[in-house]
């Protein structure tokens, strides 16, 4: 287990290590604004205590799997398409999961100096 003082001292010594990282929550966070986004849109619940269910197939409505949720990822390696029903799955998730973390990226360069 690492302490923080020894996080903030791997941060300095190996700089890539935050951008990495930065990087990588800007991902999760933005599938987490793209399941948001698409709950709002279509008025389905989105809080678990509100009864929010597992992410589905807009088109085939099958629960997805741990293997479906990997930002980007899975998109890429589905080729943009539901791996059950073959159906397309827009290009905006994967674009906004990139597109935050790309801010992620950039907030993390500014707050470096
Ligand atoms: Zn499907």
């Amino acid at each position: 287990m690492i302490s923080m003082d020894d996080f903030w001292l791997y941060l300095e010594v190996f700089p890539w290590l935050g951008y990495c990282i930065s990087g990588f929550f800007g991902l999760i966070f933005g599938s987490f604004l793209t399941f948001l986004f698409y709950r709002i849109q279509n008025n389905e619940p989105w809080l678990w205590g509100q009864g929010a269910s597992r992410s589905k197939c807009p088109s085939c409505k099958i629960n997805l799997g741990a293997i479906d949720l990997i930002p980007v990822l899975s998109w890429a390696i589905s080729c943009g398409k539901c791996r059950h029903c073959k159906k397309g799955v827009p290009i905006r998730y994967p674009l906004i999961e990139i597109g935050t973390s790309i801010i992620f990226l950039l907030i993390y360069r500014v707050c470096q100096g």
